[in-house]
């Protein structure tokens, strides 16, 4: 095999090289989203199995969950103190029929529509 011969094999290989390394870098990335997809299935779970419990058995919870579940009422009671100071910050106005924030120039609901 003369030097042309060579340096041609080499061009050949090399791109089959990269392309079989594009080939194998997708197929990393289809499988790292498959796997994250699952864990996500996974977590979302979690949070389903949490909520039904706290819905179920929250007020009387196992002593195991108390304290998870007293910090959850902490945060929604933090939430709703932050919520309160956002709607006077931004002067709104809450809906009587539904409760959601309106803005304060609105004359009806952005969320179920009733007069202001
Ligand atoms: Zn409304």
């Amino acid at each position: 095999m003369g030097f042309f011969d060579d340096v041609k094999d080499t061009v050949v290989n090399t791109s089959r090289g990269v392309g079989n390394k594009a080939k194998e870098l997708a197929e990393v990335t289809k499988l790292k989203n498959a796997i994250t997809a699952q864990e996500r299935k996974i977590r979302e779970q979690y949070e389903t199995i949490g909520r039904l419990y706290v819905e179920n058995y929250g007020q009387q919870p196992e002593a195991m969950f108390k304290e998870a579940i007293a910090a959850i009422h902490s945060a929604k009671t933090i939430i709703a103190q932050k919520q309160e100071e956002l709607n006077e910050l931004k002067s709104v106005k809450i809906c009587p029929a539904c409760g959601a924030a309106v803005e304060e120039e609105s004359a009806f609901c952005n969320k179920c529509g009733a007069k202001i």
